[in-house]
């Protein structure tokens, strides 16, 4: 029997109700915690947490230079200054983290080691059941709470993505995913091969680099980066004039946005001039002779996935001093050595990183139910990316992809609290979002358009997420520049909400 087999067969033993749960401990849901227990005041409520730690992401993934690729001036709160460099190590993030909990008193509302497993709204009693178990002693425990506030992320923790290759088992070496990372993993002198050319391979490769005898980047097809020195230089200038550190913040926060925002446009109107210009910056460090076409040349347009930021190009540096090489092949089968490529090239390796992404996962592993009836989250239209037809009192926060996640977590904050208050003056207690009169025959897509937003992960769990419409209000669109004045302006009296 499986640990989650074991989780589900036992009875709950106590039940305490909350006014809002907020599922997960990561920098959404710490960030749920603050905005209510900030514009919400005497909301009575509690954060459940799998992990022995808050940080989500950030605490999971532990592998050699676990960094963010994008700025933490953003990626941090708009309402706690970022003051350091701008991208940042995961221990940085953790003390970022660790101090907003701190400073606002969060912690009493936290429990760790408390996982989700089953989640039941009844219309009956305008409640949701919520089973959980302390991991650490086994102990079921069931909670009521008004309002479900999803804050688990958008993939599984326990265990990332490897395809199936031949042979696998063959290998006499180590293989090890990046987010189950051995704490004892010897790799000094080893010759390591990292499969993948995301994010998490381009700052693994550098960190790996330094003390690996050798490490090659085994990628199918290339990626985009962009690359530059980890300072800001505006915030430089604005902290030698000793400017508030909160005024820093705003200021360097708008910058990065408005510049970011100007850099998506120009991929759409003029996507050879922006992959021009990132391809230049790898030239740069690499040099003409580097064969660039081949390894760092997209077949996409810039922004069809993710484009990590290479900090001070440690990847490239690594690359040009020769710890580091990059394959652009695809793989046959594993051998005892190593990898068998499909040019007939044999990679041999001690370690092999698969950093081949995520199983992604739109429910937190938690069985849904309303009135009895089992719930998929796939057979559901989403509102706003933040909550779903049929689902009553619920919000789940998916941030963006294209500008850091975070700052959809303040405007999910803002809009939750405003609709509890909004509930609570008009005396409902039940808000269930329903297509409206003209939205029946509207085209029912997936949940983000493949030819905008592509990476593995998302095209592999597709058919699991909810589906988006045609309209502003039936989808997710990654827009962050559009949602800022759009969410503090949601009508909460549109009958795109069925109140009850
Ligand atoms: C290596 C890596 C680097 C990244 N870098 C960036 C970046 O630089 N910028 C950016 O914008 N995005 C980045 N991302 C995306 C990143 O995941 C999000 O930005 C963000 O950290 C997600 O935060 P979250 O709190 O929503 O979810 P998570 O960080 O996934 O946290 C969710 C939490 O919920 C808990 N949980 C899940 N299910 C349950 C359950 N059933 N019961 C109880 N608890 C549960 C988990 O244990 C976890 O602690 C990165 C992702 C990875 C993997």
């Amino acid at each position: 029997m499986n640990v989650q087999t074991q989780i589900r067969a036992a009875e709950p033993v106590a039940t305490e109700h909350f006014d809002v749960l907020i599922a997960g401990a990561g920098i959404s849901g710490v960030g749920a915690a603050y905005h209510l227990t900030t514009q919400c005041p005497g909301t009575s409520f509690v954060v459940l947490e799998t992990q022995k730690t808050f940080g989500g992401t950030w605490s999971t993934h532990r592998y050699p230079g676990i960094r963010s690729d994008s700025d933490l001036h953003t990626f941090g709160y708009r309402f706690k200054p970022w003051t350091s460099a701008p991208i940042a190590s995961a221990a940085e993030i953790l003390k970022y983290m660790g101090e907003v909990i701190e400073e606002n008193d969060l912690n009493r509302h936290i429990r760790y080691r408390h996982t989700i497993t089953a989640a039941k709204w009844s219309n009956e009693t305008n409640l949701w059941t919520i089973d959980a178990t302390r991991i650490d002693t086994g102990e079921r425990l069931r909670f009521t709470t008004n309002f479900f506030w999803m804050c688990q992320g958008y993939y599984r923790h326990d265990a990332g993505y490897t395809p199936e290759w031949t042979d696998m088992a063959k290998f006499k070496g180590t293989v090890v995913h990046p987010q189950t990372w051995p704490d004892d993993l010897d790799y000094k002198g080893k010759r390591v091969v990292v499969i993948g050319s995301g994010a998490t391979a381009a700052t693994l490769i550098p960190a790996m680099a330094k003390d690996a005898g050798h490490v090659t980047m085994l990628q199918r097809s290339p990626t985009y980066f962009r690359t530059g020195r980890n300072a800001i230089e505006i915030a430089e200038e604005l902290r030698r004039l000793q400017v508030d550190e909160a005024w820093i913040h705003e200021i360097v926060r708008r910058k990065i946005l408005f510049e970011q925002d100007a850099f998506t446009k120009r991929t759409f109107a003029d996507p050879e001039g922006a992959k021009k210009d990132l391809l230049a910056a790898v030239e740069a460090v690499l040099g003409k002779d580097y064969d660039i076409a081949t390894h760092f040349t997209p077949s996409y347009r810039p922004w069809r996935q993710r484009i990590a930021f290479v900090p001070d190009a440690d990847l490239f540096q690594a690359i040009k001093g020769g710890k580091a090489s990059v394959v652009t092949d695809e793989i046959d089968r594993f051998t005892e050595k190593g990898i068998l490529l499909k040019s007939g090239k044999e990679l041999e390796a001690d370690i092999i990183i698969t950093a081949t992404g995520f199983h992604l996962s739109a429910n937190g592993g938690i069985d849904f139910e309303i009135d009895g009836k089992p719930l998929d989250f796939k057979d559901t239209v989403t509102y706003r990316g933040m909550m779903f037809t049929g689902v009553p009192n619920l919000v789940w926060v998916f941030g963006y992809f294209r500008a850091s996640w975070t700052l959809r977590v303040d405007l999910v904050g803002d809009f939750v609290c405003r609709m509890l208050k909004h509930m609570k003056t008009t005396g409902v207690n039940k808000v269930t979002p329903a297509l409206r009169p003209e939205d029946h025959n509207m085209p029912l897509l997936p949940w983000i358009d493949p030819e905008n937003f592509n990476p593995g992960y998302m095209m592999r769990g597709m058919h699991l997420l909810p589906k988006r419409g045609d309209k502003p209000e039936w989808q997710h669109n990654q827009d962050y520049w559009a949602e800022k004045d759009e969410f503090p302006a949601i009508d909460l009296d549109d009958k795109a909400f069925v109140y009850g």
